[in-house]
């Protein structure tokens, strides 16, 4: 029998340091947005597992919509160059928009969905990841809500793939570094 657990070489953060953790993310902005028209915007692929536990965890009325993005580079490297695969559904303007991120890297991605964002009249733009690679960082965006900071290393799981796989781990791990090759 096959396991993707297998591949694993080292879990980062656990299934129940994730769940603890964005209770207390939840707990946050349901505190800071109350009164507010509260959209959530993920990021697709990777936010989609942190979209569906976050939004759960915030006891205020609110929408949700999603974006695609590709950002043209190597699997594991972004150029800063981002297409909108697609777009939001759901008229910001005079939101208070809340940006969900699975990982911020380089940094490179974000800011120029913040500048695209910020160009169609939101009330407020904020940005909430699970996980922040700081030490990677080439563009400087402010991180308003962050779950983890964590060192240098290609992850997987809780939403974030290597060539479109393990994405379904219910943790962060590293992967053995034969399956990079
Ligand atoms: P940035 O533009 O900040 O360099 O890139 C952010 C995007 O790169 C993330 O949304 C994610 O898709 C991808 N990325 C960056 N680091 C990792 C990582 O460690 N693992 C995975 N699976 N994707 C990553």
């Amino acid at each position: 029998m096959s396991s993707i657990t297998q591949d694993i070489q080292e879990i980062l953060i656990t299934e129940q340091q994730l769940k603890e953790k964005v209770k207390e993310l939840g707990r946050m902005i349901t505190k800071d947005y109350q009164g507010k028209d509260l959209v959530l915007l993920g990021v697709l692929k990777g936010a989609i597992m942190f979209m569906a536990d976050l939004s759960r965890a915030i006891d205020l009325p609110l929408s949700i919509d999603f974006m695609a993005v590709s950002s043209y580079g190597s699997s594991t490297q972004s150029s800063g160059i981002v297409k909108i695969i697609k777009d939001h559904d759901i008229n910001i303007e005079g939101k208070d928009v809340l940006i969900v991120e699975d990982i911020i890297d380089s940094g490179l991605t974000l800011s120029y969905l913040r500048e695209t964002l910020l160009g169609r009249k939101p009330r407020s733009l904020k940005i909430c990841t699970i996980l922040d690679k700081p030490e990677r960082r080439e563009a400087d965006v402010k991180v308003d809500y962050c779950g983890f900071k964590i060192p240098d290393k290609f992850v997987v799981g809780y939403g974030l793939d290597f060539d479109e796989k393990y994405r379904n781990l219910p943790f962060i791990g590293v992967l053995k570094p034969e399956l990079y090759k």
